[in-house]
Parts: C-alpha cells; sequence; structure tokens
C-alpha cells in the first residue's frame, strides 16, 4: 500500500514538473479590471507584459492630462507615436468600413453625457445637435505621425484600444515562446494557442441579462470581443437606461434590438471595432455585415431571445444553461 502511494505521489510530482507553470497578473488599466494568465514565462515575462499595457494607457487614454490622445483633442494637433498613429489609422479605416457606425471623434457627444467624467446627465437636442456638427471621423486628418483635428473635435480610442492591447500582448508573448495564455482585458479576451492538454479555450460569454454567461465559444487563437449597453450604462430618474455606446448618427446612446455582440478573431483591434460598430448597427444591418466575412465571426444577442450566429463558428458555439432555450439563426 505505502509502495503504491509512494509511486502514485511520484507520478503526480513527474507530471506536475512537466506541465508548464503559470504567471498571473491581476491590475487595473483602460479603466477596467484585467487579469493575464500566462504558461511556461517567467515573472519578467508577465511583468512586461503589464508594463505594454500601462505604457498603451499612458499614449491612448482620453481622461488622462498628458497622453497623446488627450494633447491632440487639446491643441487639435499633434506628433503621434508609431502606437497611437496605427490605432488612428486603423480606427479611421474602420470609420470607412461601417458607414460611419465606429466614428473616434465622438467624444464631445460621448463626454457631455458624462460618460468618462461621471457627471452624468442627458443633454437637451439643441446641445446635442451643435456637438454633432463636430463629429465625423472624415475631418481628421492623418499624416504619417501628424495628425491634426478641426477646432473643437476630439478623438477617443476607447473602443479599439482593449482589442488592439490584446494583440499586443499577444505578438509580444508570442516571440518569446508562448505557446499558452489567456489575456482577459476587461471582458475583452485573447486566448494565446490552446490549453496543455491539447483542448480549446472554453471562453464565456457574459450573459447581458445577469450573472453568468450565456454562451460557450470554444477556441484557440482568438480574440473574444464583447460589447453590449448592460456592460456600462447610467439610470436616469425617470429610470431610462443610457448605454455607454452610442449611435454617430443620432448622437444618442445606443437603444435597439441588440442586448450584446460578440466577435471573434485573429485581430483584436478588429474585433473590438466591429464589437462597437455592431452593436451600433442593430440586428439586421449587423447580419448583413457579418454575411460573407471571412476575417471574423459573430454571435448577436438578440431581444426576442435568438442568437445570431456566424457559420464559421458553428463547432465553436454552444448556448449555457438556461440559454439553450433560445433560438439560433445561422449566418452564412
Ligand atoms: P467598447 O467597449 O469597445 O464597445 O467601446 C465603447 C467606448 O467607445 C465607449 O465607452 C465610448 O467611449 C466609445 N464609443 C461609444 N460609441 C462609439 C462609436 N459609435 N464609435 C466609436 N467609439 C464609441
Ligand atoms: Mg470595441
Amino acid at each position: 500500500m505505502r509502495k503504491l502511494l509512494a509511486a502514485t505521489l511520484c507520478c503526480l510530482m513527474l507530471v506536475a514538473a512537466r506541465a508548464c507553470a503559470e504567471e498571473t497578473r491581476s491590475f487595473f488599466a483602460m479603466d477596467t479590471a484585467m487579469r493575464l494568465r500566462i504558461w511556461g514565462g517567467d515573472a519578467a515575462l508577465a511583468d512586461e507584459c503589464v508594463a505594454r499595457v500601462e505604457q498603451l494607457e499612458a499614449l491612448l487614454s482620453v481622461t488622462a492630462e498628458d497622453s497623446e490622445i488627450a494633447r491632440l483633442n487639446r491643441a487639435g494637433r499633434c506628433e503621434l507615436s508609431d502606437d497611437t498613429a496605427a490605432l488612428l489609422r486603423f480606427a479611421l479605416d474602420m470609420g470607412e468600413k461601417t458607414g460611419g457606425a465606429l466614428d473616434v471623434t465622438l467624444y464631445p457627444v460621448v463626454r457631455a453625457w458624462g460618460f468618462t467624467t461621471g457627471a452624468y446627465r442627458v443633454p437637451d437636442a439643441d446641445e446635442l445637435n451643435a456637438l454633432l456638427a463636430l463629429v465625423d471621423y472624415r475631418a481628421v486628418e492623418l499624416d504619417g505621425a501628424s495628425a491634426s483635428l478641426p477646432a473643437g473635435a476630439m478623438a477617443d480610442l476607447g473602443s479599439v484600444a482593449k482589442g488592439y492591447a490584446s494583440d499586443e500582448l499577444a505578438a509580444l508573448l508570442r516571440g518569446r515562446g508562448i505557446a499558452a495564455a489567456l489575456l482577459d482585458l476587461g471582458g475583452n479576451i485573447y486566448c494565446l494557442g490552446g490549453k496543455e492538454d491539447g483542448s480549446d479555450w472554453r471562453v464565456g460569454v457574459r450573459n447581458p441579462l445577469g450573472d453568468g454567461y450565456c454562451a460557450v465559444l470554444a477556441l484557440r487563437d482568438r480574440a473574444v470581443i464583447t460589447s453590449g449597453g448592460y456592460e456600462r450604462y447610467f439610470e436616469a430618474e425617470d429610470g431610462t437606461r443610457y448605454s455607454h455606446i452610442f449611435d454617430p448618427a443620432t448622437g444618442r446612446p445606443v437603444d435597439n434590438d441588440l442586448l450584446s455582440v460578440t466577435v471573434v478573431g485573429e485581430s483584436g483591434a478588429l474585433c473590438d471595432a466591429l464589437s462597437t460598430a455592431l452593436c451600433v448597427m442593430g440586428a439586421e444591418r449587423a447580419t448583413a455585415y457579418l454575411a460573407g466575412q471571412r476575417e471574423v465571426g459573430a454571435v448577436l444577442m438578440r431581444r426576442d431571445e435568438v442568437f445570431v450566429v456566424s457559420a464559421s463558428l458553428r463547432d465553436a458555439f454552444a448556448p449555457a444553461g438556461a440559454f439553450a432555450a433560445w433560438g439560433v439563426e445561422w449566418i452564412d
């Protein structure tokens, strides 16, 4: 009996020795709680990842006094670092591709409603119309690293920054030979490689109506990014909820037939841009946009209790718990 126990213990220790050690970092950045889990790296590499996110936040934050974006918004022009210039160029391009559903110049409107300042309020129509005149991503000039804005306009890369950061971390980790990592940047997930036992990561899609998950996606080497009005909102005195995702056409918080949008793909920046933009579009336009898309797949949660899911996710997607009773429509 003793021998058997010793042998079992020995085996367990061997297995433990073969399994990669996990480095975990939990921290607050980009206005959200982040958690990195990295297998097979050392403490220094995990620290480097945290530092990289903090560096990006220092460049991109719209509220920090001294970020490049804050300087651009204050002065109307700024020489940008490679990171900021690349992300701004990408976001402007996504503005074009989404027919203006993503618009990085929405910030004067978002701020007037109190998002980012915390002084929540409902601006009246005159105020909104005046601010909407400042909103047009096509008016941003970006010539190499030199960016300039029309007078009064302000840019905000908050809709794409976390996705971009996840791409940067994944590239950094891959470059160091890391084969397994789970990067959670405030619910924006990047799963690098697969699990150590060779199986896929199982990524939960947040239940927008309550606690827990509404679906699970089995994936490897993918960003999984969700946007929805439920993530951040304020409640006015009359009980109306106003979400942090805005329709650039109206300057008002989005209130349509979608509860949330989850986008899956190899590029976190693209998934982040699209999760926000598809929320703005609403189910019909979003479904049309996704048809024939090869770079990304998506899970739209429609208010009428239907998941609208890209056919490319057919093997990856499974509704969870009570959500198994929801309908599923596939987008080819
Ligand atoms: P996300 O959480 O990625 O969906 O991004 C939402 C954030 O992006 C908000 O907190 C706003 O600061 C900003 N935002 C809201 N609506 C839009 C929009 N239509 N286009 C670009 N940025 C937006
Ligand atoms: Mg986004």
